[in-house]
C-alpha cells in the first residue's frame, strides 16, 4: 500500500511524520510525472489553497489528480486540502478539482480566532484532538455527505464516498486515529 502525497506547497511534511509513524509508504507528488507512478490513495495537506490550485494546473497535474478522485482512489484533503475538494467556495470565485459536492467558506474564522485547538467528537471514533489554522468550514453539503464532525454548528469533517473533508490539521496532533482510519477506506 503506498500513499500518494500532493507535496507542491504547504504542510505535506507533517503527513509524511504521521505516515512514518504508522509505517505507511508514500512517496511525493509533484511533477505531472509522479501522478503516473503507482499509488494507492491520496492526501492533499494543508497550505494555501489558491497557490496549490495554481500550481496543480501549471504543473499540469490537474487532469490526473480529478480522474483518479472521480474513479474512487481514497484521498483525505485537510484544510487547503478541503478547499481544493470542494465543489463551490462561497468567498472565493476559484474552485479547483470540484470532486465533492459541498460548499465551503474559507478562512471561516476571522482573524481573532485564526488558530486554536480544540477535542471534538468525531464519526465513531470517540474525542479527537483538532488543530485548526486559518481554516475553512463546510456551509452546505449534499444529502448523501457523511458529517462526521460539527462544533457550534459549523460542519468541519464530512465523508463522501472514498473523499475525507477535514477542516483541521490531523498531521499536527499526535493522535493517530484519523489515519488508520483513511487507511481502512484503501
Ligand atoms: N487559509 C488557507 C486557504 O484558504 C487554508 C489554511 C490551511 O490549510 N491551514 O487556503
Amino acid at each position: 500500500m503506498k500513499v500518494g502525497i500532493l507535496a507542491v506547497q504547504g504542510a505535506f511534511a507533517e503527513h509524511e511524520q504521521m505516515l512514518n509513524k504508522l509505517g505507511i509508504d508514500f512517496i511525493e507528488l509533484r511533477q505531472k510525472s509522479d501522478t503516473l507512478k503507482a499509488y494507492d490513495a491520496l492526501i492533499l495537506p494543508g497550505g494555501e489553497s489558491t497557490v496549490q490550485g495554481k500550481l496543480i494546473k501549471d504543473l499540469d497535474m490537474f487532469d490526473n489528480l480529478k480522474a483518479q478522485i472521480s474513479n474512487g482512489m481514497p484521498v483525505m484533503g485537510t484544510c487547503a486540502g478541503l478547499i481544493l475538494l470542494a465543489d463551490k467556495i462561497s468567498n472565493d470565485d476559484r474552485t479547483h478539482l470540484q470532486t465533492m459536492p459541498i460548499t465551503v467558506k474559507r478562512n471561516s474564522y476571522g482573524r481573532q480566532l485564526g488558530s486554536f485547538h480544540v477535542e471534538h467528537e468525531y464519526g465513531s471514533l470517540g474525542k479527537i484532538p483538532m488543530t485548526f489554522i486559518r481554516a475553512p468550514h463546510i456551509e452546505a453539503c449534499a444529502k448523501d455527505v457523511e458529517i462526521l464532525a460539527k462544533i457550534d454548528e459549523r460542519i468541519v469533517a464530512a465523508r463522501f464516498k472514498n473523499q475525507l473533508a477535514l477542516s483541521f490539521h490531523p498531521e499536527l496532533d499526535n493522535d493517530t486515529r484519523i489515519f488508520e482510519d483513511f487507511i481502512k477506506l484503501i
